[in-house]
């Protein structure tokens, strides 16, 4: 039996015979599902934060967030993509206070966790409906039922003010 190994993007341990495993960096382990998560995360945090990004800072705030801010490798991935592709599509990110790496996420936890659950609920509503019972066969026009976007009170982890 191979001894437990740590992976370089959760900070799991694991055991090499039971799951599967890549080995992206002589004798470092990864998961094989946490390696396809963070190739996304770098691969946009690259794209994004440009000449700022520094690989080594990504992968330290990777293991940090999964393994003391409650993330695992798809909400994380979840969570960097709704920041740079969702919520700031169309705005410049000022990538020189990014201090190379992903830190802001924590901070947009909530409101990203928010987002998940606001899309979850839009897909149940359509369920079974098809866009042309959306749309006013004369404007043309379509009118999805979308529901607001509720706060739930006292649940402000993360106070930026
Ligand atoms: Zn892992």
């Amino acid at each position: 039996m191979a001894p437990p190994v740590k992976c370089l993007y959760c900070g799991q341990q694991f055991d090499r015979d039971k799951v599967e495993y890549i080995s992206p960096q002589y004798h470092r382990y990864a998961h094989k599902e946490c390696a396809f998560y963070a190739d996304k995360i770098h691969k946009a945090a690259q794209e994004k934060l440009n000449k700022y990004y520094i690989k080594g800072k990504v992968n330290k705030d990777i293991q940090k967030f999964c393994l003391e801010d409650g993330f695992d490798m798809k909400n994380l991935w979840g969570a960097v993509h709704y920041w740079f592709y969702i919520k700031n599509i169309d705005k410049e990110i000022d990538a020189s206070r990014s201090g190379g790496g992903i830190g802001i996420i924590p901070w947009i936890k909530q409101e990203y966790f928010e987002h998940e659950a606001a899309q979850r609920r839009n897909k149940q509503l359509n369920v079974g409906k098809h866009i042309k019972d959306f749309v006013n066969q004369n404007e043309r026009e379509v009118n999805f039922n979308l529901p607001p976007i509720k706060k739930p009170r006292g649940m402000n982890f993360f106070n930026l003010k």
